[in-house]
């Protein structure tokens, strides 16, 4: 019997807001331990919770980006559980009425891992549950004889995101994670930063015989902190899950974790553990009412890469894999756009970005804002090309040394006398020596071997140093050939 994956997906993702969720504390990552922190995020009894607007408006932009449906009244509930990071013993989150609902998310192509092209189903969309907002608990260390906590995560936003049970291998939920990730940047919502803890996620996942309506048994796997580690993890657990039932035998709900060091999952709780959070609606908070103020985060939707991409391949005439290159990072598409300005040859400038720039960079440890080349003057050096001044392998040359010395391009042209020739008078004489000097080759042409013009075409152009213009050549001598 054949099994399928299937797989659904619980997002955690730490907003990206100037204070904390509840309290005014910085929301920020890597301060010494315990540096900010206040009552309300400690958890202090009595202390009082204020909503940060900002963060709601986040989660509503997010789901405004992901097609959802926002609440017109949202909520808080509190969650209670018992937790040493969480010394309330409650979590303010959102139970019955969460900010958005529904929604998706179409993958992109490229956002599948390199090795695993192949696998590519396209056009797949990832329809959501809900979004929701709720606080982060504090971070607890584990030392050689003591633990200890920090509490600067304590109260820091987190949205969850929840996904249906469409996803159906590991290559494609990496995939999602991935575009997902990408949506979150241009919305300007999180960092993302898988490394630091920004982006983190729950993986359900079971299998069930091809042809099977009906879902099987789920595993949860908490706690993932790497896209390639929930990859690894979905795979072993699909290969266990799968093993188990082919030798007849039945799978339990239950929680596992993911063991990077041993490339294996291990139980960690089954459902009769399950917790009773004993949701209510949380006491000392107001709902919150979206309509007063959605059509100004409406206002701040960005065009998403998937939309991007297709107006640069549309639009620009941009290939494929250019487009799918420069929109994967928000900077250099928008760094593109710039350089493309005034300029007809659009494809010419995506070329160039993505290779030589893309190369330079990479040498040089640089980002794209820090690029010593403007956008404006990559764009002025296409432009030299299409007038046919220079050839686009001179451009390339040329651009080497605009990075190096942020000088300009029609400057280095001039400097270097790397012009072009397209002067009719010039390239006329320098034909009629090559003709002169290989009559047997013109007697070969004008007894029909037409396509030994090239060889006297590479002649001309050995002659002007590479200067004159190839396809002037090509033409003078079709026409002094009578051809
Ligand atoms: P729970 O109440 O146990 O948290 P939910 O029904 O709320 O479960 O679903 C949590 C996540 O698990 C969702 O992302 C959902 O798509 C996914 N999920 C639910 N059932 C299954 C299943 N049988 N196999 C794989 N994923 C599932
Ligand atoms: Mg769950
Ligand atoms: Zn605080």
């Amino acid at each position: 019997m054949n099994y399928e994956a299937v797989i659904g997906l619980e997002v955690h993702v730490q907003l990206r807001t100037r204070t904390k969720m509840f309290c005014g504390c910085e929301n920020e990552f890597g301060a010494a331990p315990n540096t900010r922190t206040c009552p309300v995020c400690l958890g202090l009894p009595g202390a009082l919770p204020t909503p940060n607007h900002a963060a709601i408006h986040l989660v509503a932009l997010t789901g405004l980006m992901l097609g959802c449906e926002i609440a017109p009244r949202c909520k808080f509930d509190r969650k209670s559980y018992f937790y040493p990071d969480m010394p309330k013993n409650y979590q303010i989150s959102q139970y019955d009425l969460p900010t958005c609902r529904g929604g998706g998310l179409e993958i992109m192509r490229e956002s599948y891992p390199k090795d695993a092209q192949k696998k590519v189903v396209a056009g797949r969309y990832i329809r959501l549950v809900r979004i929701h907002l709720e606080e982060d608990v504090a971070k607890s260390f584990h030392f050689e004889t003591a633990s200890g906590i920090d509490f600067n995560r304590a109260g820091t936003p987190l949205m969850e995101i929840v996904t249906m049970p469409d996803l159906r291998s590991p290559e494609e939920a990496f995939a999602f994670l991935s575009t997902l990730k990408l949506v979150l940047l241009y919305g300007g919502v999180s960092d993302a930063d898988m490394e630091k803890g920004q982006l983190r996620c729950d993986c359900n996942v079971s299998v069930r015989p091809v042809g099977q309506e009906e879902l099987g048994t789920k595993v949860e796997i908490k706690n993932m902190n790497s896209i390639s580690g929930v990859r690894r993890a979905l795979a072993y657990e699909i290969e266990r899950q799968t093993e188990m039932l082919r030798g007849g035998g039945r799978l339990t709900q239950e929680t596992r974790r993911w063991d990077e060091a041993a490339g294996a999952t291990f139980a960690m709780r089954g459902k009769e553990m399950a917790h009773d959070y004993r949701y209510f609606p949380e006491p000392d908070l107001l709902p919150v009412d979206t309509a007063a103020w959605l059509d100004d985060v409406r206002r701040r939707v960005p065009e998403l890469p998937l939309a991007r991409k297709r107006r640069f391949v549309e639009m620009l005439k941009v290939s494929d894999s250019n487009a799918g290159v420069l929109v994967a990072d928000c900077a250099l598409a928008d760094w593109f756009e710039k350089a493309v300005k005034d300029v007809t040859n659009t494809q010419g400038v995506a070329n160039l970005v993505v290779n030589d720039l893309l190369r330079e960079l990479g040498a040089a440890g640089k980002g794209v804002t820090e690029s010593p080349v403007a956008p404006e003057a990559l764009g002025a050096l296409v432009a030299l090309t299409d007038a046919g001044r220079i050839s686009s392998s001179q451009a390339k040359e040329v651009f080497v040394e605009m990075f190096r010395t942020g000088r300009a391009a029609a400057e280095i042209v001039t400097e270097r006398g790397l012009e072009q020739v397209s002067d009719a008078g010039a390239i006329g004489k320098l034909c009629d020596e090559v003709l002169e000097g290989n009559a047997p080759i013109v007697v070969q042409i004008r007894a029909g071997n037409a396509k030994a013009v090239g060889n006297l075409v590479g002649q001309v152009m050995k002659l002007s140093k590479g200067k004159a213009n190839p396809a002037m050549v090509n033409a003078v001598l079709h026409r002094k050939l009578g051809l």
